[in-house]
């Protein structure tokens, strides 16, 4: 349930209205949002009367009911208004969400040694990407593939993070590992395999960094928003959604389907910002900028792209890795469509 104020009132009187809604033992969550503040009520309110709430104060303008089974992940949450997601960096703020630039992260799939983590990190922000991705912890289908170098590859995204600027974005797997990513990581990366670890999204809404929720691979969009909604409630306000492919019939010719048609449909749902990853989505190194600049075309707030510098010896998601170069040509491309839909120059806008 929402409870919409008016605009302009007093915030001695939402106190007010909170503190007697605490009395009747709910949880209020005031809600800022540009032009109104909303308070939000989760949890038991079936059997609450709107009218009665609606007496508590001429100031509250509708009390309405979300009917979503996502509650805080809704937009009706926000009364219709997106959340900007501002991520701090090393060069400042970054702004994720409907309103703001496009955001680009780039990188390789997993961190492999330093020189090349520290050469990715300088060709990707010399291109305009913000965010540094690479994986310290794999999420690998063989156990007796790379899984990543662990505890060591945080030192290196630390070590590309001071030398680029860029911030970093990071998968955990396992909670044991959380406070250490935490300490490197700008945003922690819960990916498709984990999408429903219920247990880990609790950790992860538990701790203070923004969380990249990517979709599981055989998600629906409801299933996906539940798991956010899961951080959100453990009280991390901070997700931004990543489509990077569901499983479908053919395996042939792509990896994944990437279903671009859930930037408008999550737009209606949710406030959250909408993340899109061609290369898990495709596969394909050379499918990804097709699909980059039909995601920015359809609005998407971000885009996730594996670049790695010798692709063909990758330790892990090589055919889908760009090259430096090709990267570079890719942001060029990108930024004809990004400036006709508005989303593009794409610097920090500094905000606070
Ligand atoms: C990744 O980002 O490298 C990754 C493993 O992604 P996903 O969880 O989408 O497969
Ligand atoms: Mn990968």
């Amino acid at each position: 349930m929402i409870i919409v104020m008016q605009p302009g009132t007093p915030d001695l009187e939402i106190d007010r209205v909170n503190a007697e809604l605490r009395s009747w033992g709910l949880s209020p969550e005031k809600i800022t949002g540009r032009y109104k503040v909303v308070i939000g009520l989760v949890g038991e309110t079936a059997d609450l009367d709107p009218l009665r709430i609606q007496e508590l104060s001429p100031w509250i303008e509708q009390v309405l009911r979300v009917e979503q089974p996502f509650k805080r992940a809704s937009r009706e949450y926000r009364h219709g208004e997106a959340s900007d997601i501002i991520v701090s960096t090393p060069l400042g703020p970054v702004p994720f969400g409907e309103h703001q630039p496009l955001v680009v992260v780039a990188g390789p799939c997993s961190v492999e040694n330093e020189a090349m983590i520290v050469e990715t990190a300088l060709r990707v922000k010399a291109a305009g990407a913000q965010f540094l991705r690479g994986g310290a912890y794999k999420p690998r289908t063989s156990p007796y593939a790379f899984q990543g170098h662990g505890e060591s590859a945080l030192d290196l995204l630390a070590a590309a993070r001071a030398a680029s600027g860029l911030g970093v974005i990071t998968e955990v797997m396992d909670a044991a590992d959380l406070d250490k990513i935490v300490e490197v990581a700008d945003v922690v990366q819960v990916g498709a395999r984990n999408m429903q670890n219920f247990s880990l999204l609790k950790k992860v809404g538990a701790q203070p960094k923004p969380v990249l929720l990517k979709r599981g691979m055989a998600a629906t969009i409801e299933d996906w928003l539940m798991a956010a909604e899961y951080v959100l409630a453990a009280g991390n306000p901070n997700v931004i959604l990543c489509e990077r492919g569901i499983r479908t019939f053919d395996r042939q010719y792509t990896r994944n389907t990437l279903d671009l048609a859930v930037v408008p449909v999550l737009r209606r749902l949710t406030h959250l910002p909408i993340m899109i990853d061609p290369s898990h989505g495709t596969g394909w190194a050379e499918y990804v900028p097709a699909m980059a600049m039909a995601a920015v075309a359809a609005g998407a707030d971000s885009l996730m792209i594996e670049v790695h510098p010798t692709p063909a010896k990758a330790l892990s998601d090589g055919p889908q890795s760009l090259t430096p170069d090709r990267f570079d040509d890719l942001m060029q491309e990108l930024a004809v469509i990004g400036q006709a839909v508005g989303r593009w120059p794409k610097t920090p806008v500094a905000v606070g």
